[in-house]
């Protein structure tokens, strides 16, 4: 489903991602872990070319966004959800306006018809009577899950999540969680960066550690946190659990 292949992203003379591989199936809740500065956001940006790949491929669906028209990349970036630290909802917009927006802009769908599915949506992060609540009036969990339904209103092929719970109070951070667990078992293909490890366990299919530029280590969760192999993967662990 997504396919990252010689992923490489310099910023300058900084090299920040040296060679990445990385095959996502259907389905499948692939769980990213690694020190700061080590280019977790930066991968997961080059997904979507809003930050442009230096060099390899990343192939979503079988297409290759690194090649095709500017159109081709615009119907790509709707099939690959995004959801942030922050949640950016527009401040001066009702919930329900932030979550049909770009279904109207983007999709070209009727007012009706995003208006319906938005609906749908909130109703499955559990917020559908939140709908006409200005964001400012929810919890950090409630826009989250907003900005959540926001992306699947796109019908994304895929959802990648940077550090979904990281800007919320401890006890809101479980209903963000709650709605991807869900997410996931409903069969969505996921990539999660995060630093909630009791989650990965019980939901992850894989855990990647990067450092380096690379991915050092990847295995089952039960693997790479109950005996991880590799030194740096061993080190951060423990600075970390
Ligand atoms: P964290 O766990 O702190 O979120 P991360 O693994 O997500 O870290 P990135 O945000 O991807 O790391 O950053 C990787 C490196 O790239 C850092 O050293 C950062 O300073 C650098 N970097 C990121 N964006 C830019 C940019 N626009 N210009 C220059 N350097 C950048
Ligand atoms: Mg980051």
């Amino acid at each position: 489903m997504l396919e990252i292949v010689s992923l490489q992203k310099c910023f300058g003379d900084n090299v920040i991602l040296r060679d990445i591989n990385l095959k996502v199936a259907q389905g499948e809740l692939v769980f990213i872990i690694g020190p700061s500065g080590s280019g977790k956001s930066t991968m997961l940006r080059c997904c979507n070319r809003l930050e442009e790949p230096s060099g390899g491929d990343v192939i979503v669906d079988g297409r290759n966004i690194m090649s095709g028209t500017r159109r081709d990349l615009d119907l790509m970036r709707l099939k690959v959800g995004m959801v942030f630290q922050g949640f950016h909802l527009y401040p001066h917009m009702s919930v329900l306006n932030n979550v049909t927006l770009a279904q109207r802009k983007a999709m070209g769908r009727t007012a009706e018809e995003a208006k319906a599915r938005a609906m749908d949506m909130l109703e499955r992060v559990g917020l559908a009577h939140k709908a006409d609540a200005m964001p400012a009036q929810l919890s950090g969990g409630q826009q989250q899950r907003v900005a959540i339904a926001r992306a699947l209103a796109l019908d994304p092929l895929v959802m990648l999540f940077d550090e979904p719970t990281s800007a919320l109070d401890p006890e809101l951070v479980g209903s963000v969680l709650a709605v991807m667990k869900d997410l996931k078992a409903k069969g969505m293909t996921m990539l999660v960066v995060s630093h909630e490890m009791g989650f990965a366990r019980e939901t992850a299919d894989r855990v990647i550690f990067m450092d380096g530029g690379v991915v050092v280590e990847e295995g089952a969760p039960d693997e790479i946190f109950g005996a991880p192999k590799a030194e740096r993967t061993q080190a951060f662990l423990s600075r970390v659990t």
